[in-house]
């Protein structure tokens, strides 16, 4: 009795084994399909005779230490959001002469703190900008002037966007998908301006908070918005679900909610913040939701600049996600 069950028992084994074998070949046979099949579609590209290489859309975290700076690029074509602390402006200076950039088509400054307008003088002053968009928020402060007095040199005055305003960038192609005859949005993005919705008496609600829309990929950008701001904009039905989100105000635990994390629901958030800051950013509530939300960390304060390529499907990144999960040294003032 007992050798017979034995025996069937390593008959059920033999069986299990051959399933095992069985299911093992076929996952191999599929993951072979897949791979010619992406060989055949990269050969493919690379006989296409013009292939159109500013359609990738690259956005740049830069690191401006503790502050904000973004550089986003398709083509030969530029836009800023914010541009650091006073300290910063001719290293931004530096890195956009790098990158190529002679013309800034937009310059979006989010808000009048010194952190995201300090260096914007210098960048007004030195590159060719399309248009200024500001918000309705006017600061008595040396910076705000510095700012008005670059734009007042170059004959500049600067927008107030409305939310629901959308803005092109790019070289904006016609032509039609020849897959399935819709129209390509190959070589262009576009960016729609979110908030301010109200007028708040906090210079931080009222930042300007936009989504950047490249084929399939959403980039959603909102300065120092905090969590009024924030509500206001989930209130307001507008589709915010973003692929790559830049953590409002810097990571700071008065942003980034979990009303508005649900909402946004990234699959990656990019933190803009100087090493060792005094205001303790990223805070650990922040880091935390993120984590619980299997959110991947970009952030300036150990990675330097960060930057995300799309090509309208994917995203790649300049380096892997942070994972120290480390936050600022508590004690900082908020
Ligand atoms: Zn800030």
């Amino acid at each position: 009795m007992k050798r017979r069950r034995k025996k069937s028992n390593r008959n059920i084994l033999s069986g299990i084994i051959f399933i095992l074998i069985v299911l093992a070949l076929a996952f191999c046979g599929t993951n072979l399909r897949t791979e010619t099949l992406s060989q055949t579609h990269n050969s493919d590209t690379k006989a296409a005779p013009a292939i159109n290489t500013s359609s990738e859309l690259t956005v740049h975290f830069i690191d401006v230490g503790q502050g904000d700076s973004t550089l986003i690029q398709i083509g030969g074509h530029f836009m800023l959001i914010d541009a650091g602390d006073n300290s910063k402006g001719t290293a931004l200076q530096l890195y956009l002469q790098k990158q190529g950039v002679e013309k800034l088509d937009y310059l979006i400054l989010t808000h009048p703190d010194a952190d995201h307008i300090g260096g914007a003088d210098v960048i007004i002053t030195k590159f060719e900008v399309g248009q200024i968009l500001m918000p309705d928020y006017p600061a008595d402060t040396r910076t705000y002037n510095d700012v008005l007095d670059a734009m007042k040199q170059k004959q500049m005055q600067y927008i107030i966007p409305a939310a629901g305003n959308t803005y092109m960038l790019g070289d904006a192609c016609t032509a039609e998908d020849p897959a399935d005859g819709t129209p390509s949005t190959k070589g262009s993005a576009s960016f729609t301006i979110l908030a301010p919705l109200a007028s708040y008496d906090n210079a931080n609600d009222s930042s300007i908070a936009l989504l950047l829309t490249h084929g399939q990929n959403r980039f959603l950008f909102t300065g120092d918005c905090e969590e009024t701001a924030e509500a206001d904009i989930v209130n307001s039905g507008q589709d915010i679900h973003a692929n790559v989100y830049q953590a409002g105000h810097h990571g700071s635990r008065t942003a980034s909610s979990q009303l508005f994390m649900d909402a946004v629901a990234p699959e990656y958030a990019v933190i803009s913040c100087g090493e060792d800051n005094s205001y303790g950013h990223p805070h650990a509530e922040v880091l935390n939701r993120f984590r619980s939300l299997g959110i991947k960390v970009f952030r300036t304060d150990e990675q330097g600049t960060v930057t995300a390529t799309s090509d309208g499907t994917r995203i790649t990144w300049n380096c892997a996600p942070s994972d120290t999960w480390k936050a600022g040294e508590p004690g900082g003032k908020k």
